[in-house]
Protein backbone atom coordinates (compact mmCIF):
# COMPACT_ATOMS: atom_id res chain seq x y z
CA UNK A 1 0.00 0.00 0.00
CA UNK A 2 2.95 2.19 0.78
CA UNK A 3 4.59 1.78 -2.42
CA UNK A 4 5.68 5.33 -4.45
CA UNK A 5 3.93 6.41 -7.29
CA UNK A 6 7.22 5.51 -10.01
CA UNK A 7 4.91 6.75 -12.88
CA UNK A 8 4.33 10.21 -11.65
CA UNK A 9 7.87 10.76 -9.95
CA UNK A 10 9.30 9.50 -13.33
CA UNK A 11 7.17 11.74 -15.29
CA UNK A 12 8.37 14.77 -13.17
CA UNK A 13 11.86 14.28 -12.81
CA UNK A 14 13.82 17.03 -12.50
CA UNK A 15 17.42 15.98 -13.76
CA UNK A 16 15.46 14.39 -16.60
CA UNK A 17 13.41 17.65 -17.67
CA UNK A 18 17.21 19.62 -17.60
CA UNK A 19 18.75 17.13 -19.69
CA UNK A 20 15.76 18.04 -22.07
CA UNK A 21 16.30 21.43 -22.01
CA UNK A 22 19.42 21.39 -22.77
CA UNK A 23 19.01 19.06 -25.97
CA UNK A 24 16.39 21.59 -26.68
CA UNK A 25 18.68 24.52 -26.77
CA UNK A 26 21.47 22.51 -28.38
CA UNK A 27 19.11 22.10 -31.72
CA UNK A 28 18.07 25.96 -31.63
CA UNK A 29 20.93 26.89 -33.03
CA UNK A 30 20.46 25.10 -36.20
CA UNK A 31 16.89 26.21 -36.74
CA UNK A 32 18.05 29.68 -38.69
CA UNK A 33 14.41 31.09 -38.54
CA UNK A 34 14.69 31.50 -35.09
CA UNK A 35 17.30 33.28 -34.84
CA UNK A 36 15.18 36.01 -36.57
CA UNK A 37 11.64 35.39 -34.77
CA UNK A 38 11.10 32.98 -32.30
CA UNK A 39 9.23 29.60 -33.33
CA UNK A 40 5.71 29.45 -32.77
CA UNK A 41 4.87 25.74 -31.51
CA UNK A 42 1.26 25.46 -30.65
CA UNK A 43 0.04 23.10 -27.91
CA UNK A 44 -3.60 22.22 -29.27
CA UNK A 45 -4.87 20.72 -26.01
CA UNK A 46 -6.01 22.96 -23.14
CA UNK A 47 -4.64 19.96 -20.90
CA UNK A 48 -1.34 20.64 -21.98
CA UNK A 49 -1.62 24.21 -21.34
CA UNK A 50 -2.35 23.54 -17.98
CA UNK A 51 0.27 20.98 -17.66
CA UNK A 52 2.66 23.95 -19.15
CA UNK A 53 1.56 26.23 -16.89
CA UNK A 54 1.44 24.41 -13.64
CA UNK A 55 5.10 23.17 -13.48
CA UNK A 56 6.53 26.20 -15.01
CA UNK A 57 7.63 24.83 -18.03
CA UNK A 58 7.26 27.82 -20.25
CA UNK A 59 9.80 30.02 -17.98
CA UNK A 60 12.38 26.79 -18.38
CA UNK A 61 12.36 26.90 -22.46
CA UNK A 62 15.39 29.13 -23.92
CA UNK A 63 14.43 32.18 -25.73
CA UNK A 64 13.99 31.79 -29.39
CA UNK A 65 10.27 29.56 -28.63
CA UNK A 66 6.96 30.85 -27.95
CA UNK A 67 4.53 28.53 -26.92
CA UNK A 68 1.01 29.43 -28.62
CA UNK A 69 -2.40 28.11 -26.89
CA UNK A 70 -4.82 26.36 -28.85
CA UNK A 71 -8.46 26.07 -28.72
CA UNK A 72 -8.59 22.39 -27.66
CA UNK A 73 -10.96 22.92 -24.72
CA UNK A 74 -14.56 22.16 -25.72
CA UNK A 75 -16.46 23.74 -22.71
CA UNK A 76 -13.98 26.94 -24.41
CA UNK A 77 -15.02 26.27 -28.05
CA UNK A 78 -18.68 26.45 -27.44
CA UNK A 79 -20.72 29.54 -28.49
CA UNK A 80 -23.13 31.31 -25.87
CA UNK A 81 -25.78 30.28 -28.16
CA UNK A 82 -25.34 26.73 -27.14
CA UNK A 83 -25.28 27.48 -23.21
CA UNK A 84 -28.48 29.54 -23.78
CA UNK A 85 -30.16 26.61 -25.49
CA UNK A 86 -28.87 24.32 -22.97
CA UNK A 87 -30.23 26.66 -20.20
CA UNK A 88 -33.72 26.91 -22.31
CA UNK A 89 -33.71 23.08 -22.18
CA UNK A 90 -32.96 22.81 -18.36
CA UNK A 91 -35.58 25.47 -17.29
CA UNK A 92 -38.55 22.84 -18.75
CA UNK A 93 -40.05 21.43 -16.13
CA UNK A 94 -40.27 17.95 -17.11
CA UNK A 95 -36.33 18.04 -17.80
CA UNK A 96 -33.49 17.01 -15.55
CA UNK A 97 -30.43 18.44 -17.04
CA UNK A 98 -27.45 16.18 -16.50
CA UNK A 99 -23.44 17.83 -17.23
CA UNK A 100 -20.36 17.94 -15.92
CA UNK A 101 -18.99 20.14 -13.66
CA UNK A 102 -17.04 22.76 -15.66
CA UNK A 103 -19.83 23.24 -18.16
CA UNK A 104 -22.48 24.58 -15.29
CA UNK A 105 -20.25 27.37 -15.11
CA UNK A 106 -19.95 28.75 -18.56
CA UNK A 107 -21.79 31.58 -19.18
CA UNK A 108 -24.76 32.32 -21.56
CA UNK A 109 -26.03 35.89 -22.35
CA UNK A 110 -28.55 35.52 -19.64
CA UNK A 111 -27.21 32.81 -17.16
CA UNK A 112 -25.40 29.89 -16.55
CA UNK A 113 -26.96 26.55 -15.95
CA UNK A 114 -25.26 26.65 -11.98
CA UNK A 115 -27.31 30.20 -11.96
CA UNK A 116 -30.45 27.99 -13.60
CA UNK A 117 -30.05 25.52 -11.27
CA UNK A 118 -30.13 28.25 -8.36
CA UNK A 119 -33.50 29.78 -10.20
CA UNK A 120 -35.46 26.33 -9.59
CA UNK A 121 -33.64 24.66 -12.62
CA UNK A 122 -32.92 20.74 -12.03
CA UNK A 123 -29.48 20.29 -13.38
CA UNK A 124 -27.18 17.52 -11.67
CA UNK A 125 -23.93 17.45 -12.10
CA UNK A 126 -22.44 14.26 -12.96
CA UNK A 127 -18.78 12.36 -13.79
CA UNK A 128 -20.28 10.29 -16.74
CA UNK A 129 -22.82 9.92 -19.35
CA UNK A 130 -23.65 6.50 -17.42
CA UNK A 131 -24.67 8.49 -14.44
CA UNK A 132 -26.71 10.54 -16.20
CA UNK A 133 -28.52 6.98 -18.26
CA UNK A 134 -28.88 6.11 -14.17
CA UNK A 135 -30.45 9.49 -13.17
CA UNK A 136 -33.25 8.40 -16.32
CA UNK A 137 -33.61 4.75 -14.81
CA UNK A 138 -34.01 6.03 -11.32
CA UNK A 139 -36.25 8.72 -12.61
CA UNK A 140 -39.12 7.20 -15.49
CA UNK A 141 -41.14 10.40 -14.79
CA UNK A 142 -38.87 12.85 -15.73
CA UNK A 143 -37.02 13.94 -19.12
CA UNK A 144 -33.51 13.21 -18.92
CA UNK A 145 -31.28 14.80 -20.97
CA UNK A 146 -27.41 15.04 -21.12
CA UNK A 147 -25.62 17.95 -22.34
CA UNK A 148 -22.80 16.01 -24.10
CA UNK A 149 -19.58 17.70 -25.09
CA UNK A 150 -16.07 17.34 -25.76
CA UNK A 151 -13.77 16.35 -28.67
CA UNK A 152 -13.24 12.43 -29.77
CA UNK A 153 -11.95 11.99 -26.07
CA UNK A 154 -15.50 12.06 -24.34
CA UNK A 155 -17.57 10.75 -27.42
CA UNK A 156 -16.74 6.48 -27.47
CA UNK A 157 -18.63 6.80 -23.37
CA UNK A 158 -21.59 9.11 -25.19
CA UNK A 159 -21.70 7.03 -27.72
CA UNK A 160 -21.67 3.65 -25.64
CA UNK A 161 -24.54 5.28 -23.49
CA UNK A 162 -26.91 5.89 -26.03
CA UNK A 163 -26.02 2.42 -27.25
CA UNK A 164 -27.13 1.14 -23.62
CA UNK A 165 -30.13 2.97 -23.73
CA UNK A 166 -30.88 1.60 -26.89
CA UNK A 167 -30.30 -1.61 -25.24
CA UNK A 168 -32.30 -1.32 -21.94
CA UNK A 169 -35.28 0.62 -24.23
CA UNK A 170 -35.17 3.79 -21.87
CA UNK A 171 -37.03 5.92 -23.22
CA UNK A 172 -36.53 9.23 -21.25
CA UNK A 173 -32.92 9.58 -21.85
CA UNK A 174 -31.55 12.07 -24.93
CA UNK A 175 -28.33 13.90 -25.39
CA UNK A 176 -28.25 17.59 -26.13
CA UNK A 177 -25.05 17.21 -28.71
CA UNK A 178 -22.09 19.61 -28.59
CA UNK A 179 -19.37 16.79 -29.34
CA UNK A 180 -16.72 18.14 -31.99
CA UNK A 181 -13.69 16.69 -33.84
CA UNK A 182 -9.84 17.96 -34.09
CA UNK A 183 -8.75 17.05 -37.25
CA UNK A 184 -11.22 20.01 -39.15
CA UNK A 185 -10.75 22.56 -35.68
CA UNK A 186 -7.08 22.10 -36.09
CA UNK A 187 -7.42 23.04 -40.13
CA UNK A 188 -9.27 26.03 -39.11
CA UNK A 189 -7.30 27.64 -36.89
CA UNK A 190 -4.30 26.77 -39.70
CA UNK A 191 -6.11 28.27 -42.31
CA UNK A 192 -6.99 31.67 -40.09
CA UNK A 193 -5.82 34.41 -42.10
CA UNK A 194 -1.93 35.92 -40.70
CA UNK A 195 -1.63 32.22 -38.53
CA UNK A 196 1.94 31.76 -38.39
CA UNK A 197 2.68 28.21 -37.01
CA UNK A 198 5.78 26.13 -37.12
CA UNK A 199 4.27 22.68 -34.90
CA UNK A 200 1.80 21.28 -32.66
CA UNK A 201 1.63 19.14 -29.94
CA UNK A 202 -1.28 17.28 -30.63
CA UNK A 203 -3.47 15.86 -27.60
CA UNK A 204 -2.75 12.04 -26.52
CA UNK A 205 -5.99 11.32 -24.98
CA UNK A 206 -7.52 12.11 -28.87
CA UNK A 207 -4.71 9.91 -29.97
CA UNK A 208 -5.78 7.10 -28.23
CA UNK A 209 -8.99 7.38 -29.57
CA UNK A 210 -9.10 8.30 -33.27
CA UNK A 211 -5.27 6.82 -33.80
CA UNK A 212 -2.34 8.69 -35.88
CA UNK A 213 -3.67 8.71 -39.18
CA UNK A 214 -6.18 12.05 -39.26
CA UNK A 215 -2.91 14.06 -37.52
CA UNK A 216 -1.20 12.40 -40.18
CA UNK A 217 -3.19 14.16 -43.01
CA UNK A 218 -3.06 17.61 -41.68
CA UNK A 219 0.96 17.35 -41.39
CA UNK A 220 0.70 16.46 -45.32
CA UNK A 221 -1.44 18.64 -45.67
CA UNK A 222 -0.22 21.82 -44.34
CA UNK A 223 3.69 20.73 -44.02
CA UNK A 224 3.38 21.43 -39.84
CA UNK A 225 5.54 18.61 -37.65
CA UNK A 226 3.35 17.38 -34.79
CA UNK A 227 4.49 15.26 -31.70
CA UNK A 228 1.17 13.33 -30.30
CA UNK A 229 1.88 14.28 -26.67
CA UNK A 230 0.92 12.91 -23.01
CA UNK A 231 0.34 15.14 -20.05
CA UNK A 232 2.90 14.91 -17.81
CA UNK A 233 5.57 17.58 -17.50
CA UNK A 234 8.07 15.18 -19.30
CA UNK A 235 5.89 14.67 -21.95
CA UNK A 236 5.70 17.84 -23.00
CA UNK A 237 9.40 18.72 -22.94
CA UNK A 238 9.95 15.56 -24.73
CA UNK A 239 7.60 16.27 -27.64
CA UNK A 240 8.64 20.26 -28.12
CA UNK A 241 12.56 18.49 -28.51
CA UNK A 242 10.93 16.03 -30.91
CA UNK A 243 9.09 18.90 -32.36
CA UNK A 244 11.80 21.05 -32.41
CA UNK A 245 14.33 18.34 -33.63
CA UNK A 246 11.78 17.84 -36.93
CA UNK A 247 12.07 21.40 -37.57
CA UNK A 248 15.61 21.71 -37.69
CA UNK A 249 15.94 18.70 -40.14
CA UNK A 250 13.47 19.88 -42.36
CA UNK A 251 10.63 17.47 -41.94
CA UNK A 252 7.00 17.76 -41.09
CA UNK A 253 5.80 14.39 -39.63
CA UNK A 254 3.80 12.73 -37.12
CA UNK A 255 5.38 11.53 -33.96
CA UNK A 256 3.61 9.67 -31.07
CA UNK A 257 5.47 10.48 -28.10
CA UNK A 258 2.75 9.20 -26.31
CA UNK A 259 3.05 5.16 -26.97
CA UNK A 260 2.49 4.22 -23.85
CA UNK A 261 -1.42 5.05 -24.82
CA UNK A 262 -1.56 5.76 -28.13
CA UNK A 263 -2.06 3.39 -30.93
CA UNK A 264 -1.58 3.74 -34.52
CA UNK A 265 -5.07 2.75 -35.35
CA UNK A 266 -6.59 4.15 -31.97
CA UNK A 267 -9.02 2.58 -29.91
CA UNK A 268 -11.63 -0.18 -32.26
CA UNK A 269 -14.40 -0.19 -30.05
CA UNK A 270 -14.54 3.25 -29.38
CA UNK A 271 -14.53 4.40 -32.98
CA UNK A 272 -17.18 1.63 -33.98
CA UNK A 273 -19.35 2.51 -30.83
CA UNK A 274 -19.15 6.82 -32.33
CA UNK A 275 -19.26 5.99 -36.16
CA UNK A 276 -22.35 3.84 -34.86
CA UNK A 277 -24.38 7.03 -33.41
CA UNK A 278 -22.84 9.65 -34.60
CA UNK A 279 -22.17 11.53 -38.23
CA UNK A 280 -20.16 14.32 -39.21
CA UNK A 281 -22.31 17.58 -38.86
CA UNK A 282 -21.27 20.25 -41.73
CA UNK A 283 -22.93 23.15 -39.36
CA UNK A 284 -21.20 23.08 -36.62
CA UNK A 285 -20.11 26.62 -35.11
CA UNK A 286 -17.37 26.78 -32.36
CA UNK A 287 -16.54 30.46 -31.03
CA UNK A 288 -13.99 31.91 -32.87
CA UNK A 289 -13.23 30.19 -35.35
CA UNK A 290 -17.08 30.44 -36.83
CA UNK A 291 -18.72 27.49 -38.88
CA UNK A 292 -15.96 24.71 -39.46
CA UNK A 293 -17.12 22.47 -42.26
CA UNK A 294 -17.97 18.93 -40.65
CA UNK A 295 -16.30 19.61 -37.48
CA UNK A 296 -18.89 18.10 -35.15
CA UNK A 297 -21.67 15.58 -34.66
CA UNK A 298 -25.07 15.18 -34.87
CA UNK A 299 -27.10 11.76 -33.73
CA UNK A 300 -27.94 9.84 -36.72
CA UNK A 301 -31.44 8.95 -37.53
CA UNK A 302 -31.58 5.33 -36.44
CA UNK A 303 -30.78 6.46 -32.89
CA UNK A 304 -32.98 9.59 -33.20
CA UNK A 305 -35.53 9.12 -29.91
CA UNK A 306 -32.09 9.50 -27.98
CA UNK A 307 -31.27 13.38 -30.00
CA UNK A 308 -33.10 16.24 -27.32
CA UNK A 309 -33.09 18.99 -30.34
CA UNK A 310 -35.27 16.05 -32.29
CA UNK A 311 -37.65 15.23 -29.02
CA UNK A 312 -37.96 19.07 -27.90
CA UNK A 313 -38.17 22.72 -29.67
CA UNK A 314 -34.58 23.29 -28.74
CA UNK A 315 -33.86 27.06 -29.51
CA UNK A 316 -31.45 27.81 -32.69
CA UNK A 317 -29.40 30.64 -31.53
CA UNK A 318 -26.51 32.33 -32.35
CA UNK A 319 -25.11 34.99 -30.05
CA UNK A 320 -22.37 37.25 -30.05
CA UNK A 321 -19.69 37.45 -27.32
CA UNK A 322 -19.75 40.48 -25.40
CA UNK A 323 -17.76 43.53 -26.97
CA UNK A 324 -14.62 43.13 -23.83
CA UNK A 325 -14.74 39.55 -23.64
CA UNK A 326 -11.48 38.55 -26.66
CA UNK A 327 -12.28 34.63 -25.90
CA UNK A 328 -12.36 33.96 -29.91
CA UNK A 329 -8.69 35.85 -30.57
CA UNK A 330 -7.27 33.64 -27.57
CA UNK A 331 -8.92 30.61 -28.67
CA UNK A 332 -7.14 30.89 -32.23
CA UNK A 333 -3.60 31.83 -30.69
CA UNK A 334 -4.03 35.45 -31.96
CA UNK A 335 -3.10 37.16 -28.56
CA UNK A 336 -2.30 35.95 -25.25
CA UNK A 337 -5.10 35.81 -22.39
CA UNK A 338 -3.60 39.06 -20.56
CA UNK A 339 -4.01 40.92 -23.77
CA UNK A 340 -7.89 40.70 -23.06
CA UNK A 341 -8.94 43.63 -21.59
CA UNK A 342 -11.53 42.07 -18.80
CA UNK A 343 -8.47 39.59 -17.79
CA UNK A 344 -8.18 40.14 -14.32
CA UNK A 345 -10.30 42.67 -14.52
CA UNK A 346 -14.41 42.39 -15.17
CA UNK A 347 -13.31 38.45 -15.84
CA UNK A 348 -11.89 36.42 -13.14
CA UNK A 349 -12.44 32.54 -11.97
CA UNK A 350 -14.74 33.65 -9.55
CA UNK A 351 -16.44 36.00 -11.64
CA UNK A 352 -16.10 34.97 -15.37
CA UNK A 353 -16.92 36.79 -18.40
CA UNK A 354 -15.89 34.34 -21.06
CA UNK A 355 -15.38 30.24 -20.95
CA UNK A 356 -11.85 30.33 -21.21
CA UNK A 357 -11.83 31.76 -17.64
CA UNK A 358 -13.82 28.61 -16.76
CA UNK A 359 -12.67 25.39 -17.58
CA UNK A 360 -10.15 24.00 -16.05
CA UNK A 361 -8.29 23.20 -19.66
CA UNK A 362 -8.90 27.02 -20.36
CA UNK A 363 -5.67 29.45 -21.04
CA UNK A 364 -7.26 32.44 -19.03
CA UNK A 365 -7.94 30.09 -16.09
CA UNK A 366 -4.24 28.67 -16.69
CA UNK A 367 -2.79 32.51 -16.90
CA UNK A 368 -5.00 33.47 -13.79
CA UNK A 369 -4.11 30.65 -11.44
CA UNK A 370 -0.51 29.58 -12.36
CA UNK A 371 1.00 32.79 -14.22
CA UNK A 372 2.67 35.80 -11.97
CA UNK A 373 -0.87 37.78 -11.82
CA UNK A 374 0.83 41.23 -10.86
CA UNK A 375 3.85 41.07 -13.32
CA UNK A 376 0.75 39.93 -16.32
CA UNK A 377 -1.94 43.16 -15.27
CA UNK A 378 1.31 45.57 -15.65
CA UNK A 379 2.29 44.23 -18.85
CA UNK A 380 -1.70 44.69 -19.55
CA UNK A 381 -1.53 48.14 -18.42
CA UNK A 382 1.27 49.06 -20.24
CA UNK A 383 -0.30 47.63 -23.60
CA UNK A 384 -3.22 49.47 -23.23
CA UNK A 385 -1.08 53.25 -21.93
CA UNK A 386 0.70 52.59 -25.31
CA UNK A 387 -2.47 51.41 -27.64
CA UNK A 388 -4.08 55.02 -25.87
CA UNK A 389 -0.74 56.84 -26.44
CA UNK A 390 -0.64 56.03 -30.16
S1 LIG B 1 -10.05 37.12 -20.03
FE1 LIG B 1 -12.17 36.39 -20.00
S2 LIG B 1 -13.20 37.52 -21.62
FE2 LIG B 1 -11.01 37.75 -21.95
S3 LIG B 1 -10.48 36.12 -23.35
FE3 LIG B 1 -10.17 35.30 -21.31
S4 LIG B 1 -12.10 34.31 -20.75
FE4 LIG B 1 -12.49 35.60 -22.55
Amino acid sequence: MNQPLHLIDEFRDPAKAGALIDDIRRLLPRIERARQSPLQLMEFCGGHTHTIFRYGLEQLLPEGIELVHGPGCPVCVLPRGRVDACVALAERPEVILATFGDAMRVPGSHKSLLQAKAEGADVRMVYSPLDALALARKHPERQVVFFALGFETTMPSTALTVLAAAHEQIENFSLFCNHITTAPTIQAVLDTPGMVLDGFLAPGHVGMVIGTGPFRSIAERYRKPMVITGFEPLDILQSLWMLIKQIAAGRAEVENQYQRVVRRDGNAPGLTAMATVFEPHSTCQLRGLGSIGESGVRIRDSYARFDAERRFKVPDLTIADPAACQCGEVIKGAIRPWQCQAFGNSCTPQAPLGALMVSSEGACAAYYNYGNLPELLARQRQAQQGAAAS
